[in-house]
């Protein structure tokens, strides 16, 4: 099983006239972005920052300033009234990808009853909703691991002990 740990940067600015409604994703460039109620502009894009790693893994990302003026030129492109805007905040989150960015699904093949769901890649929020109910199913018993065999924990292979912890890549033995 492979997974890599990334740090997903995200930019909040501080409040402006209203100018988008809906939530706002890019195909054509890495660009996502939704203003609140209040004003502030949430922009996104899947920019990742660095990864710290602690001795039992990684522990904290860090944002990298470069990546995020480009994210904010992808916006600004785009949404020409957000030249005015003011950043007040730029944060990371650890999320955890898979090589094909599709979720680890499933039934343990090492240790019975224990289920797995994770590795989201980026789309956990939107995969909930969909995932939970068939991860309850599966813990029911009203499915088998085979209806989720694309989605299976081991597809890329079982635990081998050369990790790369280093290079922030996880091999994991489930
Ligand atoms: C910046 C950012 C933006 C994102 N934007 C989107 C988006 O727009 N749309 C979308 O669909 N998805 C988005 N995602 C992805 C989404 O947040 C994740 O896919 C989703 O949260 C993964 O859910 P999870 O339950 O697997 O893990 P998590 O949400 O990480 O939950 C794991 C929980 O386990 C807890 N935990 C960890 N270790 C232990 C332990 N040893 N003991 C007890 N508890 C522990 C953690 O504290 C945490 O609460 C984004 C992620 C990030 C970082």
């Amino acid at each position: 099983m492979q997974l890599r740990t990334a740090a997903l940067q995200m930019i909040v600015t501080a409040r402006m006239p209203a100018f988008v409604d809906p939530v706002v994703g890019s195909q054509g460039r890495k660009l996502s972005l939704k203003q609140t109620a209040a004003g502030s502009v949430v922009i996104g894009g899947a920019y990742e920052g660095d990864v710290r790693l602690g001795s039992n893994g990684p522990q904290l990302g860090v944002p990298r300033a470069g990546r995020a003026a480009s994210n904010l030129a992808n916006a600004v492109s785009l949404f020409p009234a957000l030249r005015a805007a003011r950043v007040t905040r730029i944060w990371t989150g650890l999320e955890g990808m898979t090589p094909d960015g599709l979720p680890y699904l499933g039934q343990s093949q090492r240790i019975p009853g224990l289920f797995h769901a994770f590795g989201f890649s980026a789309h956990g929020f939107a995969l909930a909703p969909l995932i939970g109910p068939l991860i309850a199913d599966l813990l029911e018993g009203k499915r088998n691991n085979h209806a989720l065999a694309p989605f299976a924990p081991d597809r890329f292979g079982r635990f081998d002990s050369a990790g790369s912890a280093q290079e922030n890549a996880y091999k994991i033995g489930l």
